[in-house]
């Protein structure tokens, strides 16, 4: 009988392949055994549709006083996390491919979040970020933070995409040749715009309202001012707040489970490096992955196939896992945080590919 290889000493292609090949079978025995799940232009559409009438109806019910804003800021931050993921699919042609169903859809994941860059510029920048993950080419991660020292700059960053670009983009203009900062300003118009400008009028006119009573015990606020307010408060209740907690859960994920700056630049055996796997063992990050649909766990399994729709992703996870922790793909690596993205050890916050350094997992080793 042949002795069998250990899954550690085989060789790194191998090991991708044997991954991937592992992702494909979960999924192909999902859809043989629960046909409805071949229905996927139709899955995502009701997920889309769905998702929007529950945004939609918390609206309705928070107008009409019949739930808390609390309660409807989580509810609606919840269901555009739903339809982050399904720009996401869409970004990947998975539902109405090239029809005017698929242009609606994508309108319609913009105009319910807002505070991100249209979803027909991201295809450009999030392709780019498959093709050359974890390198400095790359721009869509390295805009939310990837690669930089932790403290105050890298929070504001991943927490606020406006004030990333006015951080970062200079910077990520230098080593990613493909970033045309004209093209992402542009890129933003016009929900962008819009929610940037809303959330400072929140902002400055709240504290406005709350500083003149104490500054001027007469004072009494201009009612049309007042009416502004009520609105901009409403709006800020229904979509702006809920999509600032999506947004910044996700980059926070985002942006800690992708590694950078010493990623193996061949993607046949890059992707063993590119996401580490964030399972419920990192506790700390829970709270974020609630808004980005367990974002963390399963971006590393989209990272070794790109077609599979983010139900099913979560679906099958267990499966997909088992497989990308038996070829060694990391699991919950704490210390990346601390090195500023990179797999190795070393914390450098500059430099390209040939900074690479040993893991300090020793190689391959997930867990
Ligand atoms: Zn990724
Ligand atoms: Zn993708």
């Amino acid at each position: 009988m042949p002795t069998k290889i250990p899954p550690l000493s085989l060789t790194a292609a191998d090991r991708v392949n044997r991954i991937s090949r592992s992702i494909r079978m979960a999924d192909r025995y999902l859809r043989r055994h629960f046909t409805f799940l071949n229905h996927q232009n139709l899955i995502g559409f009701s997920i889309w549709l769905g998702s929007i009438a529950g945004m939609i109806g918390m609206a309705a019910l928070y107008y009409f006083d019949m739930a808390p804003a609390w309660s409807v800021i989580l509810v609606n931050a919840i269901l555009a996390s739903f339809l982050h993921e399904l720009e996401h699919d869409l970004i990947h042609s998975l539902y109405f491919k090239e029809t005017w169903i698929e242009k609606l859809m994508m309108w319609g994941v913009w105009a319910f979040r807002l505070n991100t860059p249209s979803p027909f510029y991201r295809k450009k920048i999030h392709l780019l970020h498959h093709k050359e993950s974890g390198q400095f080419s790359d721009i869509e991660e390295q805009m939310i933070g990837n690669g930089m020292k932790w403290g105050i700059k890298r929070i504001i960053t991943m927490l606020d995409q406006g004030l990333a670009f006015l951080i970062n983009a200079r910077r990520v203009g230098k080593t990613a040749p493909r970033l045309d900062m004209k093209e992402m300003a542009r890129a933003a118009f016009p929900f962008t715009y819009l929610y940037q400008g809303t959330s400072l009028v929140f902002l400055f006119g709240n504290a406005y309202l709350l500083a003149m009573p104490h500054v001027d015990p007469a004072f009494v606020a201009n009612a049309d001012f007042v009416q502004l307010m009520a609105l901009v408060n409403f709006m800020a209740v229904v979509i702006g707040l809920p999509n600032f907690i999506r947004q910044g859960a996700l980059q926070i994920v985002s942006s800690s489970m992708h590694y950078f700056g010493d990623v193996n630049p061949d993607a046949s055996v890059g992707l063993l490096e590119q996401c580490q796997v964030m399972t419920t063992r990192s506790w700390y990050m829970l709270p974020f992955q609630l808004f980005c649909f367990n974002f963390g766990s399963t971006h590393g399994i989209h990272h070794f196939i790109v077609n599979q729709p983010f139900y099913l992703r979560q679906i099958a996870a267990g499966y997909s896992h088992a497989a990308m922790k038996k070829y060694g793909v990391r699991f919950d690596d704490h210390g990346s945080f601390a090195r500023a993205n990179r797999y190795g050890s070393t914390a450098l916050t500059t430099g390209h590919s040939s900074l690479r350094s040993p893991s300090p997992l020793g190689e391959g080793v997930g867990g």
